[in-house]
């Protein structure tokens, strides 16, 4: 190493300069290199276009698509059941089966109605007698 006052070429663990005297050891203490951590990888953001497909979300067309699809009777109604076990698509299979329970409830308003007409039918013929 060279001295740190006169640049004279010493031995390296010499204490003292063998020319000026110098201390050698003031600032000369091996660097102590940082426990190197590694790097984390960069987490790369993750884009609707690294999904795979039974996972990609659907536009909003498709929704709008797929609720006129399932108002067609029969032919609807023949996709409402397909697509509510079809694994090809996570988000269709979900919306599918949401539509359900919109079918359930207008059904169940229904047949509420219906028993509701026919026993104040059956009280008014009760109330004319015939
Ligand atoms: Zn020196």
């Amino acid at each position: 190493m060279l001295c740190k006052n006169c640049n004279t070429q010493i031995e390296d663990n010499a204490r003292f300069c063998h020319a000026c005297g110098a201390d050698a050891t003031a600032d000369n203490q091996p660097v102590v290199t940082p426990v190197s951590v590694p790097e984390q990888p960069v987490r790369s953001q993750i884009t609707v276009d690294d999904l795979p497909e039974h996972l990609s979300p659907l536009s909003p067309w498709s929704y709008f698509g797929l609720q006129i699809l399932y108002s067609i009777p029969i032919v609807g109604f023949i996709f409402l059941i397909i697509f509510s076990f079809k694994k090809s698509n996570i988000n269709r299979r979900n919306f599918t089966r949401s539509y359900w329970c919109g079918l359930i409830i207008i059904g169940i308003i229904l047949a509420v109605i219906l028993i509701f007409t026919l026993l104040l039918g059956a009280g008014a013929k009760l109330t004319r007698g015939y």
